[in-house]
């Protein structure tokens, strides 16, 4: 482990904080406690916390003592001083005198002894914190230190390599007890520099941030070196069938599985994200002997529970070629899981009063042989702190393991956990939005009515892929949307199965398909050049064909149903003259969505078009209609000229269409006009 710290960036931030109202100890705070977060093997996605003791000025102009811990909700990699929210001390103090504190009580106590009431509630290891008289604490959940406590003989182990610079700390629920607990150990040895809590982390203590950083270090240094002694001993790997089927194969019919069912006559359904994952020693440890062993006993650090929950599902190797075979293993496997985790809730929820609301019981990390480890989340970010929460427990299990055999906390103290408030609290109250947990992926997606859908979509909570042939264009309007963007011609076959590859390695499968990518091409129908409508037709109707027909195959593949989107054209029910080279295709294209309706309504996909005409910068602009027209010029004012209603049409008013019509579950085959009204063009 690098020690960081640069006597430099310390007095930049100094600088930098001060600005903000920082003194310096607050300062020197957040710069460490940014270092430490900024080290995975150190903490991971809001585990952790820091905290200093230091004096502040309130406004009557009265000196205070205060403790600024980590507030709950911030991340030590990316904090600020307003995450270090500013608690009367001695209100902490006087608490130790206690014998026991309900987590309630010990929250409001927290909340009312605030110096700034809007601040976020300080973490659930504050009392901790303010019981050790050291000034600058810090506290991490370091991989090296977990990989000596999770063990058998685990406690000797940390008492034979910190002795007395680190007593060991037996294992208590994080809270008041431990609080209690941990000042017991420190007042027994008061010249310790931290303490090792048993299967949970470590704390380091100083009296300036540098001592207290440079001792976290320096103790997870001890404890790498001792598992440098076993370093690079692999599990013994399980027999595994020699063709395994890939993971971008499999992914569609485990997100399928995990999927709840919430209305199956309304065609809703709570559908997960998955971030899969084979790098590092992931394989090492999917592909162990004895994984059914070593997976099952619990967290590697109990606060990561509530993301990962007690045990991840594990899965066969998918022999290549029978995924029908590793599909009904997946099904029965995912039933047993749920099956053993309600009775986990009933076994542990009898002993405890008041008693516990069930959480859901589908897992959230899978692991298959042979493939990897998939990360389950609401949303691809919640995915993926579950996947680096299960790579890290990989990580620390496979160190045991080297040298030992892994062991957590009890069952019970999971469960504790799992349920604390407390700990529940920190997932914070999601707002569930209509598309959470579903991935669309638009064609055209740099264009302007595709950036604009692609908008409507993030916004009802869908992740989206853009997919685009201007792999430069796709890129960039990705990133500013905070999509994926995907280089890709759909009227290559090919290149439209890698884009759709893509997708299920990033997200695991898809919902909604915008087929948008389209062009115009014009011409008077009998002078036109054969190659000019066949190139129309490649980009106009199979280009949409073949994203339909790779977007169905795995919307099939997960069972949850899905949602295919056309941008036809008025062209294909109001021919326009000399725009035979565009509407032709567009018409087939109308008649694709159809079929699509008809051939795969029983399979929960609906099919529909958006008729969309007279867009302000949409599909046809200016200068599309300079570069593409033929022989007869077709001015910018044919596509802007009035409508019924008056109104301006825009590409928001199309993205708007698109997204209705992905809520609508009981239409199919319909198109949706978005023209401001144009009789000539309307269906019939
Ligand atoms: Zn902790």
């Amino acid at each position: 482990m690098r020690n960081l710290w640069s006597d430099k960036d310390a007095r930049d931030a100094q600088k930098k904080y001060a600005a903000h109202g920082a003194n310096a100890d607050l300062a020197l705070r957040t710069y460490t406690t940014r270092l430490l977060g900024g080290e995975p093997r150190l903490v991971q996605h809001g585990g952790g916390n820091t905290s200093v003791k230091t004096t502040i000025t309130d406004r009557i102009g009265n000196d205070i003592a205060v403790l600024c811990v980590k507030g709950s909700g911030w991340d030590m990699g990316t904090i600020e001083p307003a995450g270090l929210p500013a608690v009367r001390l001695q209100a902490l103090l006087d608490l130790a005198d206690l014998d026991a504190l309900s987590d309630e009580d010990m929250v409001n106590i927290q909340r009312a002894n605030l110096i700034d009431s809007a601040s976020p509630t300080p973490s659930v290891e504050t009392l901790l914190h303010a019981f050790i008289p050291h000034k600058f604490i810090d506290h991490t959940h370091a991989n090296a230190v977990l990989s000596l406590c999770d063990r058998p003989g685990g406690l000797r182990l940390c008492r034979e390599i910190y002795g007395d610079r680190a007593p060991v700390v037996p294992y208590v629920m994080p809270g008041f007890a431990l609080a209690k607990k941990a000042k017991e150990v420190f007042d027994a040895n008061p010249n310790c520099q931290g303490l090792i809590l048993h299967k949970h982390g470590i704390f380091t203590f100083g009296r300036t941030a540098r001592e207290a950083y440079d001792r976290m270090i320096d103790m997870v240094g001890m404890a790498e070196r001792h598992l440098r002694k076993s370093a690079g001993k692999r599990p013994a790997p399980a027999r595994l069938p020699k063709q395994i089927s890939a993971a971008k194969e499999i992914a569609p019919i485990l997100r399928g599985l995990s999927a709840a069912p919430l209305d199956r006559n309304e065609g809703r359904w709570s559908h997960v994200i998955l971030d899969h994952r084979s790098g590092g020693r992931i394989l090492d440890y999917v592909n162990g002997r004895a994984l059914a062993r070593y997976s099952q006993q619990g967290p590697v650090t109990p606060d990561h529970v509530i993301r990962t929950k007690p045990r991840p599902l594990i899965l066969p190797a998918p022999q290549a070629g029978r995924l029908d075979v590793f599909a009904a293993a997946a099904r029965k496997a995912v039933d047993d899981y749920q099956a053993a985790y309600r009775a986990y809730f009933e076994r542990h929820n009898a002993q405890v009063t008041p008693k516990k609301k069930p959480l859901d019981a589908m897992p959230r990390v899978i692991l298959v042989q042979g493939v990897g480890l998939f990360g389950l989340g609401a949303t691809a970010k919640d995915a993926g702190i579950v996947a680096d929460i299960a790579e890290t427990c990989a990580s620390v299990v496979l160190d045991v393991e080297a040298s030992g055999r892994f062991e957590s906390i009890s069952e019970r103290d999971q469960f504790d956990m799992e349920y604390w408030s407390l700990e529940q609290a920190k997932l914070g109250k999601r707002v569930d939005k209509a598309l959470q947990g579903q991935v669309a992926v638009i064609t055209g997606g740099a264009g302007t009515i595709g950036a604009a859908t692609a908008a409507a979509f993030k916004r009802e909570g869908a992740e989206v892929v853009l997919l685009d042939h201007d792999e430069r264009a796709v890129r960039a309007a990705a990133q500013k949307l905070g999509a994926l963007g995907v280089p890709c011609d759909v009227t290559k076959r090919q290149s439209v199965d890698a884009a759709f590859d893509a997708v299920t390695q990033a997200y695991g499968g898809i919902d909604i398909l915008v087929s948008n990518a389209g062009a115009a091409w014009t011409g008077r129908i009998g002078e036109v050049d054969d190659a000019t409508l066949r190139k129309s037709f490649e980009l106009n109707f199979f280009g949409a064909q073949n994203v339909a027909q790779a977007a169905v195959g795995i919307i099939r593949a997960q069972g949850t149903g899905g949602t295919l989107l056309f941008n036809v054209s008025k062209q294909a029910v109001n021919p326009g003259p000399n725009f035979g080279p565009y509407g032709l295709p567009k018409a087939a294209a109308l008649a694709l969505m159809r079929q699509y309706a008809v051939d795969y309504g029983a399979d929960g996909i609906t099919s529909n078009a958006v008729n969309a005409d007279r867009i302000r910068s949409g599909l046809l602009t200016a200068e599309m209609v300079k570069s593409r027209s033929g022989a007869r010029g077709v001015s910018e004012r044919d596509y802007m000229a009035g409508n019924l209603l008056g109104r301006e049409v825009r590409a928001e008013d199309v993205a708007d269409a698109f997204v209705s019509l992905a809520l609508a579950r009981k239409t199919t085959g319909a198109v949706l006009t978005v023209d401001g009204g144009n009789i000539a063009a309307a269906m019939r």
